[in-house]
């Protein structure tokens, strides 16, 4: 599997962040091979905000379709560090592959960490 941590660091320097200056990006795999970035997207009606992770997912549907499975996702902030937040963990564990077998990097303490989706949010919510 490719390294996706320097495109999602890509992604992060064209985030539009304004308000809370956490420019975030995101680089994902699918199953199919493809490649998607995104990056978040502030509003300055804070509620309208967009998480990278959520953008670039939602690009990766609009191109593969709904059955758009994701191989691996990596997150970067530049300047900081944190895993994707808890609504981002669900939108990713509904397109994650199989028993939440998705792994996600980000980076802690200046090093890359991967852990599955099972490991982000056990017992995802799901119909
Ligand atoms: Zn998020």
């Amino acid at each position: 599997m490719p390294d996706l941590l320097p495109q999602a660091h890509a992604a992060a320097e064209k985030a539009y962040a304004p308000y809370s200056k956490y420019h975030v990006g995101c680089a994902l795999e699918t199953v199919n091979g493809g490649i998607y970035l995104g990056c978040n997207v502030e509003n300055a009606s804070y509620g309208l905000t967009v998480c990278a992770e959520r953008n670039t997912i939602f690009q990766a549907v609009a191109a593969e379709g709904a059955g758009m499975k994701i191989a691996q996702l990596s997150v970067v902030c530049l300047g900081h560090e944190f895993p994707p937040c808890g609504a981002c963990r669900q939108v990713i564990a509904e397109f994650s592959l199989p028993d939440g077998q998705t792994p996600v990097t980000y980076l802690h303490n200046g090093q890359p960490v991967t852990k599955t989706m099972a490991e982000l949010l056990p017992e995802a919510f799901g119909l």
